[in-house]
């Protein structure tokens, strides 16, 4: 939002096109983030009557069939009244990636990002955008410049600016602060006390107290993704791969989220390491 806020007030919106790759396992709340900060952006009225449906997203871990259907009318009303934000989709949230891909996403591969954000949003912008034709901005801050070497591999030849990553610097309090000035609620996720706000609380670059974050706050759908992560093992016919691993005595194990759950709920958190956030770096 502050990336394109700052683009918006240098070059004006004309020309400016919002590209939300939906993953299918987003916060609600990230939904109506997206929508009332892409209606300020373009200044249009607040539309209440789409942000009041984002409430009524069915949840991951309860029914993922009616979740698809109802993002699907919410993206295309959406669009409707925003012409500029295009709301667009794989169809596969990041489970049904690792099935084809048939490996478990962690913090050194996430095939999610690259089928879901990374290679969706390039093959978009190609089939409609020569490289002479668009300049892609990314939202990452000056905290992240390791990122843009890569970013701009991943993109070129198409040029990349990261506004963010300029002066003035800003802070991520700077930035939900500036939100409240343009009266939007910043997303629920960080008062949560979630680093990021992508996968509604889940990651698989998410590290133990990541995890532990989504236990404490979504139990359900923490269980829900224990369950997942199973289900991928069943399939695959392996132990030996998760999301999660960690180091004892110098030797690197897995740890399932079961086992993680197992501990934090027999009063075993003090072996856990709950500054063991991960990193996103989801899209590069
Ligand atoms: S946020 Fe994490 S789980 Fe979601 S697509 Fe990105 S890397 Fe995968």
């Amino acid at each position: 939002m502050t990336a394109a806020k700052r683009d918006a007030d240098t070059n004006g919106i004309d020309d400016m096109v919002l590209l939300f790759t939906d993953t299918l396992i987003e916060d609600k709340d990230l939904y109506r983030f997206m929508i009332e900060s892409a209606s300020y952006l373009f200044g249009l009225p607040k539309p209440l009557h789409l942000i009041s449906r984002c409430d009524g997203i069915p949840d991951v871990d309860k029914d993922m069939a009616a979740r698809r259907a109802y993002l699907a009318e919410l993206a295309a009303d959406t669009m409707n009244y925003i012409p500029a934000l295009k709301w667009i989709s794989d169809g596969r949230e990041p489970w049904e990636v690792f099935y084809d891909r048939k490996w478990i996403g962690n913090s050194r591969v996430a095939q999610c990002s690259e089928e879901l954000k990374q290679k969706l949003s390039r093959r978009w912008v190609k089939e409609r955008y020569g490289p002479n034709e668009a300049v892609i901005y990314v939202g990452i801050d000056w905290t992240e410049t390791h990122r843009v070497a890569g970013i701009e591999r991943g993109w070129s030849p198409y040029r990349v600016i990261a506004p963010m990553t300029e002066r003035p610097y800003l802070y991520k309090t700077d930035m939900l602060n500036d939100l409240k000035r343009y009266g939007i609620k910043s997303p629920r996720l960080y008062d949560m006390g979630f680093a990021h706000n992508n996968c509604g609380g889940f990651c698989v670059r998410g590290g133990q107290g990541h995890f532990i974050n989504l236990l404490k706050n979504n139990r359900s759908l923490y269980l829900y993704h224990e369950a997942k992560e199973l289900e991928m093992q069943a399939y695959l016919g392996r132990t030996d791969v998760t999301i999660l691993t960690r180091t004892v005595k110098g030797v690197e194990q897995t740890l399932t989220l079961r086992e993680l759950r197992e501990e934090w709920d027999s009063g075993l958190g003090l072996q856990i390491d709950l500054l063991d956030i991960g990193g996103c770096g989801c899209y590069v």
